[in-house]
């Protein structure tokens, strides 16, 4: 098992097919412009497979297809289908939902089981003002397909921003429970992308369980977190929820991931700035086991632990403004994958 210098081992890769998207999310793409990857920096499906098989060949047992909106990437069932006959415990793949309803049978159809859906609002304006784009109705015709089609392990995904849908915990977990999904809370988090980051955005995990108590009864948590991003909770009346609270509660300690854009840059952290370009390495004539080495090289040297530094600053504001990302494009959450 590869461990990085602080013990923790390389078991889940999230992989980023495009950069493009469809919505243009307050907290993750405010900006009027961004520059896209060109297309033939994209990895091909070929050297998708290739990396993935090489990751699994160190340890990677879980991945999750991110993007950008992955759904806008040409052909995904076709990749989806590749990597479901790999080796894996867990296949996942993390989507605004706008294009769901044609996708969710292909999808399902391809091998899919585990399917994550961003939702953070249930009203329409909400919706226009959050992600700028008059698109609810589809992502909820979306989520419908899906659970129809069979998707049984559905989780929504819920930023939670102070002021703009912090009033909607109750109607989304109702939401969550009609659909048999199982929501999670996201802190609001500091990333590179959300320029309008501000701490009085962020509803902290203590607050949203206090929140919750007074509403629901108190959140019990379940055990067994793991190396999950989310933590567990039980309510009085049986339904399970989670909190991600990278803001407030980094879980850095137990990180196992590895992210890589794209264009196929490896970064070991989501706030990092160094990358290793895979890329260039898969389009020379190294080996696989040259490959294979190089990653664990990498994961091996590991030292991050971003989001609790981030915390550690105590007074802080955006990871970087506009015209840093427009020099650095690569720390863009949509760039290599939330
Ligand atoms: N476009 C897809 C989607 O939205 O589900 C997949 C990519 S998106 C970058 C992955 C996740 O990152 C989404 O659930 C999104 O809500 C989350 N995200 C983006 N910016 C964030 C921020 N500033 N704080 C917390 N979560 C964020
Ligand atoms: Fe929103 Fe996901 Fe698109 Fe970012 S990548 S703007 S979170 S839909
Ligand atoms: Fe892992 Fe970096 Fe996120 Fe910490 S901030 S949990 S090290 S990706």
């Amino acid at each position: 098992m590869l461990l990085d210098r602080r013990q923790r081992p390389l078991r889940s890769l999230r992989l980023s097919v495009t950069d493009r998207c469809n919505l243009r999310c307050q907290y993750c793409m405010p900006e009027a412009n961004y520059t896209w990857v060109p297309r033939p920096e994209l990895l091909s499906f070929e050297e998708l497979g290739r990396l993935v098989d090489r990751f699994i060949a160190v340890g990677v047992r879980k991945v999750r297809l991110t993007g950008g909106e992955p759904l806008l990437r040409n052909g995904l069932p076709r990749l989806v289908e590749a990597l479901a006959a790999k080796p894996l415990d867990e296949l996942a793949l993390t989507t605004n939902g706008v294009l769901l309803r044609d996708f969710a049978q292909p999808l399902f159809d391809a091998g899919l089981r585990q399917l994550t859906v961003s939702l953070d609002t249930l009203s329409r304006s909400t919706f226009v003002r959050l992600a700028r784009r008059d698109a609810l109705s589809r992502v909820l015709e979306g989520l419908e397909a899906a659970a129809g089609v069979g998707f049984t392990q559905l989780k929504l995904d819920t930023v939670v921003v102070r002021g703009v849908n912090d009033h909607e915990l109750d109607a989304l977990l109702d939401f969550a429970a009609r659909l048999g999904a199982e929501l999670r809370f996201i802190e609001y988090m500091d990333v590179g992308g959300a320029t309008q980051w501000d701490p009085a955005h962020v509803v902290p995990r203590a607050e949203l369980l206090s929140r919750l108590a007074a509403s629901r009864g108190a959140p019990h948590p379940l055990p067994l977190r793991g190396s999950a991003p989310a933590e567990r909770f039980v309510l009085p009346d049986g339904q399970t929820f989670g909190i991600v609270a990278s803001t407030t509660q980094p879980f850095c300690g137990a990180c196992d991931r590895a992210r890589v854009s794209a264009d196929g840059q490896l970064f070991t952290c989501l706030y990092t700035s160094q990358s290793t370009d895979l890329r260039a390495l898969l389009r020379s004539p190294l080996t696989d086991e040259a490959l294979e080495a190089r990653l664990a090289s990498v994961w091996t040297a590991r030292l991050d632990r971003g989001a609790e530094a981030r915390a550690a600053l105590g007074i802080r504001g955006p990871l970087a403004d506009a015209a840093q990302l427009k020099a650095a494009p690569q720390l863009e959450m949509h760039r290599r994958g939330g």
